[in-house]
């Protein structure tokens, strides 16, 4: 892409009505813009990214086995009054009336309507377990939204929900859940750490937040140093297999991490005093199994091996998948802008021309980023007629992980400049060799 032609508008100034350091660079590098309250638009560098933490998610759920569907963002309020949620939600659920006079609502979450489909279908413990989600968005009339699309009040959420014969299956489908989150926050370059959480008003002692560290999150956690320590990695997991998954949800969750809800002195004492710490975190996601209260009061009943009428054990399992824009942001970010992790990065890599209109130089540069488009690789190529200052800055800001600079001086030795946006290092080397490198790096074949 040439940046040119591109759709990318960047701000000189700060704007003044972003509180925190995500917000501020995701409005600077023009990646989103406020239609109104809580409301953004994704602008083409921005929806770059949220397609990108789109990807890992799906392709995360896919490799747990659970199946992807798309239900309607619009929901009816007669679901909800079966449920029993209707009236409970509050002035957090928007309510429509449609023309017809019928009480409609814009789904803040999708436990209802995920158990109406599944009744309507399932009715022998032959179609369990089944786990659906989808990644949808949701509305929630948010008292204070801000920070950007932290707390918005349109937001993207994968929600995923299990269906399962008995609670030690429905446990597995947490453990699962569990594990494929971790892998899933990994990927996108973040450490978020499974903290006891409260359950809420449905209750029972299985719920997990998953946290990311960072200052100006709004959530006060409470944990033993060690937690911080502990990396998924490249682990190889059967995700079929209930003791791997026991294995890991034991190994990442028995030392002390609770949020301010769960939060227990007596408990935290225990710890040693020099690995107690508090801290604030960002929730990027939040699992739950919750039993049979949705399934019995929608009717998702099953005949089970002994010719038994049972109701379904159900887990519901959420990940901010807009949230997740800016927290990697908050978690990945210097002086001069945002540092893409490569997994979520918008382009692979940036191209800069330093002598813009100059025929050699051009030519180059063209040539350069049709051998990297050719390797597979995104290439966002600032071909205007500016500064090298004002080429830096921009790149800076925007965050992509590897520039290769292209000037008149280099191509006089044959040489083109790879720069870290992390490190800022840069090394000069033929042009080949700058593509071989960056193709290396994103995992693509020589
Ligand atoms: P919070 O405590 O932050 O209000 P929640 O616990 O109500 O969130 P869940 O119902 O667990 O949220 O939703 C799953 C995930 O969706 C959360 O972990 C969070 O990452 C994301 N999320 C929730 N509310 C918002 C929001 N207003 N804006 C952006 N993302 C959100
Ligand atoms: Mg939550």
């Amino acid at each position: 892409m040439r940046l040119s032609r591109y759709f990318l508008p960047v701000l000189k100034e700060t704007p003044a009505e972003a509180q925190i350091v995500s917000h501020r660079l995701m409005l600077r590098a023009g990646m989103i813009r406020q239609a109104s309250a809580g409301i953004y638009s994704w602008l083409p560098l921005g929806y770059r990214v949220l397609r990108n933490i789109e990807r890992i998610v799906h392709e995360e759920q896919a490799r747990a086995g659970h199946i992807p569907v798309l239900m309607p963002t619009l929901q009816s309020a007669d679901l909800w009054r079966q449920s029993g949620r209707y009236d409970a939600y509050g002035p957090e659920m928007l309510r429509i009336r449609d023309r017809h006079d019928r009480d409609m609502l814009y789904g803040p979450t999708n436990e209802e309507m995920i158990t109406e489909i599944v009744a309507a279908y399932v009715n022998s413990y032959r179609s369990l377990p089944l786990t659906l989600y989808h990644i949808q968005w949701k509305f929630r009339d948010e008292m204070r939204p801000r920070f950007g699309v932290m707390r918005g009040r349109e937001f993207l959420m994968k929600d995923g929900y299990n269906f399962d014969l008995s609670k030690e299956a429905a446990l597995h489908a947490y453990n699962r859940h569990l594990v494929s989150y971790l892998r899933t926050y990994e990927r996108m370059g973040l450490q978020a750490i499974p903290m006891r959480a409260d359950s809420g008003p449905i209750g029972g002692d299985y719920t997990h937040e998953f946290l990311v560290l960072a200052e100006t999150g709004e959530s006060e956690v409470f944990y033993d140093s060690e937690v911080t320590d502990l990396t998924f990695g490249d682990r190889d997991i059967d995700y079929d297999d209930w003791d791997q998954c026991q294995g890991v949800l034991e190994e990442f969750t028995s030392r002390y991490a609770r949020t301010d809800e769960t939060h227990d002195e007596a408990v935290f004492d225990k710890v040693p005093e020099a690995r107690r710490r508090s801290a604030r975190g960002i929730e990027v996601g939040q699992i739950f199994y919750f039993g049979t209260a949705y399934s019995e009061s929608l009717g998702a009943f099953v005949q089970n091996e002994a010719g038994e009428r049972v109701p379904l054990h159900m887990g519901s399992h959420g990940i901010g998948v807009s949230r997740l824009a800016g927290a990697i942001i908050e978690a990945s970010h210097d002086d001069r802008g945002i540092i893409w992790p490569e997994a979520v990065t918008p382009f692979q890599v940036g191209l800069v021309n330093l002598r813009q209109g100059d025929s050699a130089t051009d030519a180059a540069c063209h040539g350069i980023e049709l051998a990297l488009e050719k390797r597979g690789l995104s290439v966002l190529y600032d071909d205007r007629e500016e500064r090298a200052g004002a080429k830096f800055a921009t790149m800076d800001l925007i965050g992509l992980p590897w520039r290769i600079t292209v000037g008149p001086r280099g191509l006089e030795k044959n040489v083109v400049e790879l720069t870290s946006r992390r490190t800022g290092e840069s090394e000069e080397m033929s042009a080949e060799a700058a593509i071989d490198r960056v193709a290396g790096i994103y995992g693509l074949a020589p």
